[in-house]
């Protein structure tokens, strides 16, 4: 029994995601192989081959690899899978916007199910996901040959990051599929850590009432604390705060360290993407506020005083 994780990666290092889903594949049972497919991923593959409990890395380059383009990226897991017949009986993928725009086109040329999302692996055979945003947990038992599994990276802790010294073998890039092209990539600059990967996030809610006041109230305090900014639905719907800041079922799933969640009441859909936070603390005026039932340590105060008073103490 062996399972593939496909990493995800800049060419140069590793993204965390890989990390957390490397310990799901370890769950899995059997030896653990990385796929790193890229152009010029040298770095990323010695750095994969680091990675504690991984036995082999398996590094594909080329051209048709450079900027993750899905098709090409299915096409190159399912060339491997084909070659070694059999000796895969577990994909894993970072249930993270590339994670689950390849692993479907694997699922569907294996004509077998995915299965979405996992948090916890049971046995070989049988895993755990939310469903209903989090509100209940399906158990899942499939009987195909090959499971191509999503994982949800906050359900498992980071496989360590040196430890390993795994074996890197080289393999041939998969042809270009011609489906489809690269045109090009708008990245957000942020001098903040990603709010997937932030050990500290500091969120703020509809309460902030205009972008200004979200700045001017959120900024110091993620400052102070090196902290990535979240918003809640209501604030981002609001223009309160970019898109790509909104935490929850429709938005970023975290768990963080430490959660601060300022000004957001706490509606199942916001705590679907950050209860699994390790602590959670809740600003909030109104004692009722659900937020606090997930909360570890609650304060029941105005955030437009509470939060300058924290930054001052800080
Ligand atoms: C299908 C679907 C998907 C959704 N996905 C998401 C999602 O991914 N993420 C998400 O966040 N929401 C999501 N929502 C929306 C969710 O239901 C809530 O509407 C939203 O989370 C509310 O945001 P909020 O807590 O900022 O605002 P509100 O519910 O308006 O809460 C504001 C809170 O601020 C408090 N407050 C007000 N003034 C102050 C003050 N001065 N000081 C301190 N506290 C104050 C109030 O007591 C209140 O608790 C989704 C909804 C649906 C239907």
């Amino acid at each position: 029994m062996t399972s593939l994780v496909i990493a995800e990666h800049d060419n140069a290092s590793i993204k965390s995601a890989t990390l957390n889903t490397v310990t799901a594949a370890v769950a899995c049972g059997g030896d653990v192989h990385v796929l790193v497919a890229g152009e010029n991923a040298g770095a990323a593959a010695a750095a994969a081959a680091q990675i504690a409990g991984v036995a082999k890395v398996i590094h594909a380059d080329g051209a048709s690899l450079k900027d993750g383009l899905a098709e090409n990226l299915a096409a190159q897991v399912l060339a491997i899978v084909e070659r070694g017949a059999g000796h895969y009986s577990h994909l894993l993928f970072p249930s993270t916007a590339s994670g689950k725009n390849a692993a479907p086109r694997v699922a569907a040329k294996l004509d077998v199910a995915q299965i979405s999302d996992i948090t916890k692996v049971d046995s070989p055979d049988t895993f755990e996901r939310p469903i209903y945003a989090g509100n209940a947990i399906a158990t899942v038992q499939s009987s195909d040959a090959v499971k191509v599994l999503t994982v949800r990276t906050t359900g498992f802790d980071a496989a360590a990051a040196t430890g390993g010294a795994a074996a890197v073998e080289t393999v041939a890039a998969a042809a270009d599929s011609g489906k489809s092209r690269f045109v090009g990539r708008e990245v957000t600059k942020n001098d903040r850590p990603e709010l997937t990967a932030a050990k500290i996030i500091v969120s703020g809610g509809r309460a902030l009432g205009s972008a200004e006041k979200f700045q001017e109230v959120m900024t110091p305090l993620a400052d102070k604390l090196g902290a990535a900014i979240g918003a809640s639905r209501a604030a981002v719907d609001a223009g309160y705060a970019p898109n790509d800041l909104q935490v929850g079922q429709t938005g970023k799933i975290v768990a963080p360290q430490l959660y601060i969640a300022c000004g957001i009441s706490g509606a199942i859909q916001h705590l679907a993407g950050m209860k699994d936070s390790k602590v959670i603390v809740a600003i909030n005026k109104d004692p009722e506020a659900p937020i606090f039932s997930v909360a570890d340590y609650g304060l029941e105060a105005d955030l437009f005083q509470a939060v300058p008073e924290l930054v001052k103490a800080l």
